[in-house]
């Protein structure tokens, strides 16, 4: 019973996970709705800052970015701003002027073990009501790392209990690895935003489109 207990952890549904990623929701968050005419950021590489979530800045802030030359505009929206001394688009995505160099490692966080594993459990590849598992469980020496939490539902969680995958016969879809935050990347473009301004579209997906 106690091994079992060990075991157990708090179910994490991957939406809510989402929205703390992202600090707010949808309504008090600017860069979460297009009407409020985010700018997508890109490096000075002209590769978004980051995927997931998407990089984006407020209007307000992207501007005053441009007047302190940190940024070039790059595509804009239609709608402008006015004030006395000028009228100007509002950018729709900007540029940073100086590369920002991102990490090579990204943190080990319940939120990159769920992008690592594709917000899927590990063992039956269910969305839903997902929690992290220990491969090899906690008692026999199963340690917190990359290496041996994965993406798990509740219900595999609950059957697999305090055995390791092969006493259990639930064999894992992919050995957990430590990621690189390139890989990381890569696996956030999986799940872009239900909310895209045409000029963000070249600069997110354009090496998908050249495939096509
Ligand atoms: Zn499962």
């Amino acid at each position: 019973m106690h091994s079992i207990r060990e075991e157990r952890k708090p179910v994490f549904n991957a939406e809510l996970i989402e929205k703390a990623a992202r600090f707010r929701g949808v309504d008090e968050d600017p860069t979460r709705n297009l009407s409020a005419c985010p700018a997508l950021v890109l490096n000075a590489d002209y590769t978004p800052l980051s995927y997931y979530p998407l990089s984006l800045w407020p209007w307000q802030t992207a501007i005053k970015a441009v007047f302190l030359d940190r940024v070039d505009i790059v595509a804009s929206y239609e709608r402008e701003v006015h004030s006395p001394s000028l009228d100007m688009k509002i950018p729709s995505v900007i540029a940073l002027r100086q590369y920002v160099k991102q990490s090579e490692f990204p943190a080990f966080t319940r939120f990159n073990v769920f992008l690592r594993d594709r917000f899927q459990c590990q063992y039956c590849g269910s969305h839903e009501h997902l929690t992290f598992d220990h491969v090899i469980p906690r008692r026999m020496g199963g340690r917190t790392t990359w290496e041996n939490i994965i993406t798990a539902c509740a219900p595999c969680n609950m059957k697999k209990g305090g055995r390791t995958p092969r006493q259990a016969g639930m064999p894992v879809h992919q050995a957990p690895i430590r990621p690189t935050s390139w890989q990381l990347q890569q696996h956030g473009r999986l799940f872009p935003p239900n909310y895209l301004h045409e000029t963000w579209r070249d600069w997110l997906y354009w090496d998908i489109e050249l495939e096509a």
